[in-house]
């Protein structure tokens, strides 16, 4: 029985893109198989090999030429970023003496008490 490995990474469906030369992440849709040959090509890679670096977050070389010449797993980079939004979510508060409240690590030390970046000069005098 013929066998096709599913392109799917340990909780999402994988969604290749690649980089332009601006930085930006394209789909690449219905050419994902185009790039994925040309990914197994150019890493010195099988095709598990691709999968697997694209699924552990790596870049995939898929030419030589340019720096921009990579692929990504969009979910990977999406679910990432929804992780590091997450964490900036749950950055505990500290309301300072200027009355604002702000994430504790930029909590300042003026002289009048603690203060938020924006306030320190009126909180120095
Ligand atoms: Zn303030």
């Amino acid at each position: 029985m013929k066998h096709t490995k599913p392109l799917t990474n340990e909780k999402n469906t994988m969604r290749l893109q690649y980089q332009l030369a601006t930085g930006n992440w394209v789909d690449c849709g219905a050419r994902t198989e185009e790039f994925l040959a040309l990914c197994e090509e150019f890493s010195k890679q099988d095709r598990e090999g691709v999968l697997s670096d694209l699924a552990a977050g790596k870049k995939v070389r898929n030419d030589r030429s340019d720096w921009y010449s990579v692929c990504r797993d969009g979910e990977y980079y999406d679910a990432r970023l929804a992780a590091h939004d997450q964490a900036r979510a749950n950055t505990p508060m500290r309301k300072c003496s200027c009355g604002h409240t702000i994430a504790e690590n930029l909590v300042m030390s003026a002289s009048m008490g603690t203060s938020c970046p924006d306030c320190y000069d009126r909180m120095s005098d």
